[in-house]
């Protein structure tokens, strides 16, 4: 069987800024379907999550033996709070483990589901990085169509918020012509509940090149493209106005921002990921500074 704890590989991407860190993905594939997900170049059925076989034997098991020194990245290949998470709860009976271990754990997710377990996290040395990339319904549901509303992605934000749980927002990918125009108006919305932003412009792989461009002809055939190891991206000039206007909208509402490979040095914050403000707590929840 593979492992389960794997370290964090940016298939060596040079602009990387990560921290070394750890993925864990207690599902294969996800349920989301974005149209710009990279999964699709690698995981077999991609777009139908399947739980691990005997995860939870097999991570008890590897942390027998593991030492987590970093933190744990939750998930980078799949969403933990996929649709099915809501029947298995196995990303639960992960979060659990984890706690009695006092590892580190950053939850990446699109789902509002996440609100379900903030008991478990509140007692964490964890933090929650929501992706955001628009406030509206019908972009969203074009773009990620089984993910859960904006809406109810900032709901779910605000909920972690009053639970005491430090978030970030990823804002990733932007697409020019469908969800750049608005960039103000969402990171004004998000910073009343997030610290941080990190920000990304759309890099498909030539998958998901291909699906952005069936599904959103008019937008996408014209799109210039640069290619970069496996990944297309915009040109250099585009992509810095557009992490720009981000920055810019960040510094206005006094969160930090950083980019998400993109090779500009225009971070305001100690980490990319928003892997910083995973808190350390002592016992009943207490936060040591
Ligand atoms: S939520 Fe993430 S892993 Fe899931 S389909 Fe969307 S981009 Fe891919």
């Amino acid at each position: 069987m593979p492992v389960l704890i794997t370290k964090f590989d940016p298939w060596k991407s040079e602009l990387c800024t990560c921290p070394p860190k750890y993925s864990f993905n207690p599902y294969t594939g996800c349920s989301h379907a974005c149209l710009y997900c990279y999964i699709t170049s690698y995981i077999p059925d991609p777009f139908h999550a399947r739980l691990k076989k005997d995860l939870i034997t097999r991570l008890k098991k590897e942390l027998r033996t593991k030492k987590i020194d970093t933190y744990i990245s939750m998930s980078n290949s799949s969403d933990p709070y996929t649709p099915e998470e809501a029947e298995y709860k196995a990303t639960r009976k992960c979060l659990e483990i984890f706690k009695e271990r006092k590892i580190k754990v950053l939850i990446v997710t699109k789902s509002d589901l996440v609100v379900r377990d903030a008991d478990i996290i509140s007692k964490m040395n964890a933090s929650v990085s929501m992706t955001v990339t628009t406030l509206r319904n019908d972009i969203a549901k074009k773009i990620e169509p089984n993910a859960p509303s904006p809406k109810r992605r900032i709901m779910a934000l605000k909920k972690l918020k009053e639970n005491g749980i430090p978030c970030s927002v990823r804002f990733d990918p932007i697409i020019p012509g469908i969800n750049d125009e608005k960039i103000g108006e969402l990171v004004a919305e998000v910073s009343k509940y997030c610290q941080h932003i990190v920000s990304s412009t759309v890099k498909p792989r030539r998958d998901s090149l291909r699906r952005l461009k069936e599904a959103l002809p008019e937008v996408m055939e014209d799109m210039q493209f640069v290619r970069m190891g496996n990944s297309y991206y915009l040109p250099s000039y585009l992509r810095y106005e557009l992490m720009k206007r981000v920055r810019d909208a960040c510094n206005v509402h006094g969160i930090t921002f950083a980019v998400c490979r993109e090779g500009f040095d225009m971070n305001t914050a100690k980490t990319c990921d928003g892997s910083h403000l995973i808190p350390v707590r002592q016992g009943r929840g207490d936060i040591l500074l």
